[in-house]
């Protein structure tokens, strides 16, 4: 089991590492590691499990957050009528939408506790990756696109297997980027 002690903080240097590919086949203990990783953003969005074991509140978790600098990534927002959930490994952008967005309230992470800001994020991206598929419990290779709020959620987990994170792009200069 995950929890808040096992995610690393920024300053580690972990974080400022470029994530290297996962090695396919994805082995059984890298798929095991994705289920736990998926299994803290769902406690973390369960008020009474969240609080049992005090864990942070999250949507999305790349694996070097937690010191494996993999590429690989897992999405999960249960507040949609069906639950937006992707367990994605090697990631790679295919397009990216010229408009931008941002969240109103600013992004947050669990890396960089106590933090937020607004960033300028596209508002659609198209991404090729190996994606479990839960019924068959094997990875697939798909093209996924995110809009919106899932977008913005999608790039700043791959900003993460690139070392980079929301503070190095906080900015006031939202232009017309579309608020969300
Ligand atoms: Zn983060």
């Amino acid at each position: 089991m995950i929890l808040d002690k096992d995610i690393i903080k920024n300053p580690h240097p972990t974080l400022r590492m470029v994530s290297s590919d996962v090695e396919v086949p994805v082995s059984d203990e890298t798929k095991s590691k994705l289920k736990e990783m998926m299994e803290y953003l769902k406690m973390s969005q369960d008020e009474e499990l969240a609080k049992k074991y005090s864990i942070t509140p999250g949507v999305g978790l790349a694996s070097n957050q937690i010191n494996i600098p993999k590429r690989m990534l897992v999405l999960y927002i249960k507040d949609e009528e069906k639950p937006f959930e992707y367990t994605i490994v090697n990631p790679v952008v295919l397009a990216k939408s010229t408009g931008m967005c941002y969240l109103g309230n600013g992004e947050g992470c669990l890396s960089v506790p106590d933090k937020q800001g607004r960033v300028l994020r596209h508002k659609r991206i198209k991404v090729k990756a190996l994606v479990l598929n839960k019924e068959t419990d094997e990875f697939e290779e798909k093209v996924l696109t995110f809009q919106g709020y899932h977008a913005i959620v999608f790039q700043h987990e791959f900003d993460h297997i690139n070392g980079t994170l929301f503070i190095d792009k906080i900015t006031n200069n939202l232009g017309d980027a579309l608020e969300i």
